[in-house]
């Protein structure tokens, strides 16, 4: 027999195609070709198994040979192997067009494709020049044929002289893919694509150590493990099986918190094992590091179109026939299988946590620090595991305890519901920074939360939604006293003038460049004199556009904070004393100018006026600044809130030093 042919096709010269367009992806001929090695295989399995086939099959394995000088790759199987007329049918004419036909599709939007597709057999021609098939099939009288095609259009098919059933794919080596014809390549595209393809893969010998070198023994390499773990039964494995897996693909990584086995063959087909790996803060996170088999045989990692966002955190293996994988990334998240999948996913992982929470209490709580930017980043940008994580997360007080969120709501409702009704939760963000005012909560019976994860200014803010009646504050956002109102207070009153002159008083002695609400209250003679505080919204909002939640107005606002003068603190009633009998009231201001008069006469009247108001004000920042005791009790207040910083600290110092001198070694 020999046969010659024009390979049915209408574009005019294939090949160059093939290469040209799917330049970045020529590695992925050898999976190609190692899968039709494997199908062929499993399919005379099969053919066994239901006793259509009544030969001795013996251990069936797939070999892939190189010759580095010849450069020749072959990829050899045991399977079915092909009649001529299969040949004909499966090379010629199907396969030979759907790689026409994909090309055909694909060419516009080459950037778009998903990167990995089954191309099949004619991937080949991405780095041979000539191919050549030899294939002895498994039925009664076969006669072994050989196909061979040099890149055009035609083909030739002859008589072979193989005598074993199966097929041998031999590729001649383009000279610009020698990188192929290394042992090395090879073995790291097996490594990537193959290695837990469900045959035994044969590449090379394995080695042992003698005379000082490692040689070759007569043992075949087996590339690959047949039996991954997550295609066995959950019910037979040990926590050490998911570990040593763990180890196995990513050997760098520390061992992970936890990890769901997911098994479903209905409405879809998918397994696969998800770890959760321990997360320390947004810098270190991996992504990218699910990987996507298809019965086994490596896709791609890049899931962030299957999965949701948040999970792309995760580590592990999805296994899924289910998932189309020749269309372009955009069509993937439409697709009806995909999304159906990824709820089942995130559907799975947020049982598999509220499982750990039930029953593995102690474990999630001393997992928990590792595993909550994960679980907080799934509640802020996934609504259906929002509502599930309500159940299973947990809040941390600065004591190191855990609650869940009824038993929190549980603890504090007595002792932390305001006049409204709403509960308030207090938080702190640094238990070193925020100790005074923690302590302060706490000596009034208050629980304090720790909210130091990166995500918290949002979450806090998600929370606020979620949780009805609850309302979050940072410990420092106001005085202890106003943190969680309980009754109506009565502000204290002051006169406009005085308000107006401790305003002036105050901002005279504080850092330039922050706003400051400077306001007087009675909040104790026993208190400390100044209260700095930062309102809780304007601090949050701040925060959250410092994160990217694209809120750039407050972002780009100064810093302001509420400066609350306790007037019956006795230093500030005597400062407030002295300021009153040493600086003279502001003259009277001269009358504003009538209704009816002109613009020239009404600028002229509102200068005289706020000459009058400037006046009393320099007199009254001149007095602040000879004030020893109040430059004193405003930087103690900021030294507590780590504020005072470089020459401020350095004055701060000196005239503390002067200020203990003075009333020791005068008095
Ligand atoms: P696909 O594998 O997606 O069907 P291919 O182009 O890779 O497309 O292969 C086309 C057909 O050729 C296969 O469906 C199969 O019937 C046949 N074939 C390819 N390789 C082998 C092989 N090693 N053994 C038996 N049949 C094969």
């Amino acid at each position: 027999m020999a046969n010659k042919g024009q390979i049915g096709v209408t574009t005019e010269n294939i090949f160059p195609v093939i290469k040209q367009f799917l330049y970045s992806d020529h590695e992925i001929f050898l999976r190609e070709l190692v899968a039709n090695a494997v199908d062929a295989t499993q399919k005379m399995k099969a053919l066994a198994a239901s006793g259509d086939c009544t030969q001795e099959l013996g251990d069936l394995k797939v070999r892939i040979t190189l010759d580095e000088k010849e450069k020749l790759l072959r990829i050899e199987d045991e399977g079915i192997g092909m009649t001529e007329e299969e040949v004909d049918k499966y090379i010629n004419q199907i396969a030979f067009s759907s790689a026409g036909e994909f090309l055909q599709k694909y060419k516009d939007q080459i950037g778009n494709i998903i990167g990995h597709f089954g191309l099949g057999f004619y991937s080949a021609f991405m780095v041979a020049k000539k191919v050549t098939i030899d294939s002895l099939s498994w039925k009664e009288g076969a006669k072994a044929v050989r196909w061979s095609c040099d890149g055009s259009p035609s083909y030739e098919m002859e008589d072979s002289d193989r005598t074993a059933r199966g097929t041998a794919v031999t590729l001649y080596l383009d000279d610009d893919s020698a990188e192929y014809a290394q042992k090395s390549r090879i073995e790291g595209l097996l490594d990537k694509y193959c290695k837990f393809m469900p045959v035994p893969i044969v590449f090379g010998k394995e080695q042992e150590w003698k005379d000082g070198k490692y040689v070759d023994t007569d043992k075949d390499k087996i590339i690959n493990s047949v039996e991954p773990l997550w295609t066995k039964a959950p019910s037979e494995l040990k926590d050490e099986d998911y570990l040593g897996f763990y180890r196995h693909l990513f050997p760098m990584n520390e061992e992970p918190l936890f990890w769901i086995h997911l098994n479903v063959d209905y409405p879809f087909n998918l397994t696969g094992i998800l770890y959760f790996p321990k997360l320390k803060d947004r810098v270190a996170i991996e992504r990218n590091k699910i990987s996507l088999y298809c019965n086994q045989m490596f896709v791609t990692d890049h899931v962030e179109n299957i999965v949701p966002d948040f999970m792309t955190l995760l580590h592990g293996v999805i296994d899924s026939p289910d998932i189309p994988l020749n269309v372009s990334r955009s069509y993937l998240q439409s697709d009806a299988a995909v999304k159906k999948i990824s709820t089942y996913i995130t559907k799975k992982v947020a049982d598999r946590l509220e499982g750990i929470f039930k029953e593995q209490r102690e474990q999630l709580e001393a997992k928990w620090d590792n595993l909550k930017l994960f679980i907080e980043y799934g509640m802020l940008s996934d609504e259906k595991f929002c509502e599930r994580a309500l159940k299973f997360a947990l809040l941390k007080n600065t004591d190191g305890k855990y609650f869940s969120f009824d038993e929190y709501k549980t603890a504090v409702s007595e002792a932390q519901t305001d006049k409204d009704k709403k509960l308030v939760y207090l938080y702190a963000t640094d238990v070193q920074e925020q100790y005074t005012y923690i302590q302060a909560a706490k000596d009034k019976g208050y629980d304090v939360l720790l909210m130091d994860c990166e995500l918290d200014a949002h979450y806090v803010n998600l929370l606020e939604q979620k949780l009805t009646d609850t309302r979050f504050a940072r410990v420092d956002s106001d005085a202890v006293d106003k943190l969680i109102v309980k009754e109506e207070r009565v502000a204290l009153e002051m006169k406009e003038d005085e308000r107006y002159d401790l305003e002036n008083l105050f901002k005279a002695v504080l850092p330039k460049g922050n706003d400051y609400f400077v306001t007087g209250d009675n909040l104790g003679a026993s208190s400390a004199p100044i209260l700095i505080t930062q309102n809780e919204f304007m601090r949050r909002y701040r925060e959250m556009s410092a994160l990217g939640g694209g809120m750039n107005f407050y972002g780009s606002m100064p810093e302001s904070y509420n400066i609350t003068v306790n007037m019956e603190n006795p230093l500030v009633a005597k400062i407030w004393e002295a300021k009153q009998a040493d600086v003279a009231p502001q003259a009277e201001l001269p009358a504003e100018a009538p209704s009816d008069a002109s613009e020239e006469e009404k600028t002229k009247a509102r200068e005289a006026r706020e000459a009058v108001r400037k006046a009393h004000r320099a007199d009254v920042e001149a007095f602040a600044e000879g004030n020893e005791i109040l430059h004193q009790i405003v930087d103690l207040a900021l030294l507590a809130n780590g504020m005072l910083k470089g020459k401020a600290l350095a004055d701060f110092i000196a005239r503390s030093q002067k200020v203990v001198s003075d009333a020791y070694l005068k008095a």
